[in-house]
């Protein structure tokens, strides 16, 4: 039933300035223009507007002709609309009352309610856009931070499907010279030699490499980084989240152990979204609500990305010191995370830790060469939360840590979606793979096997060769109205 007509609320629920009905498929017209009025002309339907024009009408009930509310309408017709069918947008007055007597009226006309990402779906399967883009759509609305938001417009306009297609099209190439070969062996084609197949073969790595290679700070972009801030009670940990996120919110006492709970607070790091994450301190403790607290940090640490290794920089260290320290060494923490691509390790996600030595504007009585030792990879950043003195150096650690000197350009193409940083993961293993059976020296059509589960992967990513259990798993995370 792909050309039935659809309708939904467009916009989010809640009350707002305006709020738009949308209505896609072959009758959307001639369901919705039945409903529409000129002011003062109650008995008269107008006729349908231009495409694309903007007009004032009124939108009654057609059980009992009542004008619902004034509302200004679009017919757009196919192809030139979202979903490349026809589309009729209603914008009414933003209360969620309004709409659903709108939506209502047009659903009793003979429209279907849409599924969840149904008119994404249809802009999907009338080529409007392909499988990256319409996730693109997805990521938009879920955007955190404007350089998130960005990302989501590139892949929108397709730079993603472009820099896939091309991978593609040279793993293809490939493909046919080698195929050529297998199918006309008697003919003129030779047989390809693997010395005149490796750089082929190359081409198309190195451009899945690059892919790849942006697709660990594409995640972050997206999901933001997860930054927890450990350390003893009373070191500083609350006033460093506050300050950090230049607001009020954890409650910051002198008393020891008032952190009960972890709070959670997302700030903005050069549009990287920081998550972070005040601890109560990893320490064991007797008293039963501290211990809640407590074991909440440490499952905070567990799903850091990051974690910021609080110190009091005018105190000793202490034997809590310690015990954090140690702790947060079992985790396996203090690893940089590699995003060269051509490491061995390359994607392996560890979890680098920054020490932060709070309190810098008293004097200096933290034994700051015994955590030099115990951390030898960490970077060490001097603060104070009184004087903001350290807190921008701070920052530029946490997000030089996740960019590896790298920032973000307008010009790169980073992967952001999981789902797509996995089909390339696949894809390079398959290219891979080629490699080696060509350097083993094994049929050609072992060669020809990987390289076209490389070339199937890739597809993955555009939508060409995705299966539908994946669409639907896909477009079943949209809401409703898109
Ligand atoms: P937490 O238990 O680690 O979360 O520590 P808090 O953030 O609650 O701070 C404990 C105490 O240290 C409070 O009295 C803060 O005002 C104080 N404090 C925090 N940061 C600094 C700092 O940079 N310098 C000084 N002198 N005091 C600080
Ligand atoms: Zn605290």
């Amino acid at each position: 039933m792909q050309n039935d007509t659809i309708a939904a609320i467009a916009t989010p629920p809640g009350v707002g300035g305006i709020g738009v009905v949308r209505v896609s498929g072959t009758d959307a017209f001639s369901l919705v223009a039945p409903l529409l009025r000129r002011p003062g002309k109650p008995q008269e339907v107008p006729p349908i507007p231009p495409s694309h024009m903007l007009i004032y009408r009124h939108i009654i009930d057609p059980t009992t002709q009542d004008v619902l509310d004034e509302v200004l309408v679009a017919f757009m017709h196919a192809p030139h609309s979202y979903t490349a069918e026809d589309v009729v947008e209603i914008q009414g007055h933003g209360g969620p009352l309004i709409l659903k007597r709108i939506l209502r009226s047009v659903l009793a006309q003979g429209a279907r309610m849409a599924n969840p990402g149904e008119f994404t779906l249809r802009a999907f399967l009338n080529g409007r856009m392909d499988l990256a883009q319409a996730e693109a759509v997805m990521d938009l609305i879920g955007a955190q931070t404007e350089a998130g938001q960005r990302l989501a417009m590139q892949q929108l306009r397709g730079r993603l499907s472009e820099q896939v297609q091309a991978a593609r099209q040279a793993t293809l190439g490939v493909i046919a010279r080698i195929e050529a070969s297998i199918d006309f062996p008697e003919d003129d084609v030779p047989t390809p030699q693997p010395e005149e197949l490796r750089p082929l073969i190359a081409l198309a790595q190195q451009q899945v490499d690059l892919l790849l290679a942006g697709s660990e700070q594409g995640r972050l972009y997206r999901q933001g980084l997860r930054t927890a801030i450990i350390g003893r009670p009373n070191v500083g940990k609350s006033s460093l989240l506050n300050a950090l996120l230049r607001t009020e919110r954890a409650i910051v006492t002198p008393v020891a152990g008032t952190t009960r709970d972890t709070v959670e607070e997302i700030a903005n790091l050069r549009g990287i979204p920081l998550h972070l994450i005040d601890t109560a301190g990893i320490t064991p403790t007797t008293d039963p609500v501290e211990q809640i607290g407590v074991e909440r940090s440490r499952a905070a640490a567990e799903s850091a990305d990051v974690v910021l290794l609080v110190y009091d920089g005018s105190e000793p260290l202490t034997e809590q010191d310690r015990k954090v320290s140690s702790e947060l060494q079992a985790m396996g923490f203090g690893e940089y995370i590699t995003l060269d691509a051509s490491a061995n390790d390359a994607y392996q996600h560890r979890r680098p830790v920054v020490v932060v030595v709070n309190k810098a504007d008293r004097p200096l009585r933290l034994e700051v060469a015994e955590i030099g030792a115990a951390w030898p990879q960490a970077t060490f950043v001097k603060t104070s939360t009184l004087t903001g003195e350290g807190l921008a150096t701070l920052e530029e650690a946490i997000a030089d840590l996740v960019l590896a000197g790298k920032v973000l350009s307008n010009e790169s193409v980073l992967v952001t979606n999981v789902r797509h940083q996995e089909a390339l993961r696949q894809a390079a293993e398959h290219l891979q793979a080629s490699v080696i059976s060509l350097e083993q020296g094994l049929p050609l059509d072992f060669v020809s096997i990987d390289l076209r589960a490389a070339y199937d992967a890739l597809g993955e990513v555009t939508g060409e060769t995705a299966s539908e259990d994946l669409l639907d798993k896909i477009f079943s995370e949209f809401c409703i109205g898109k």
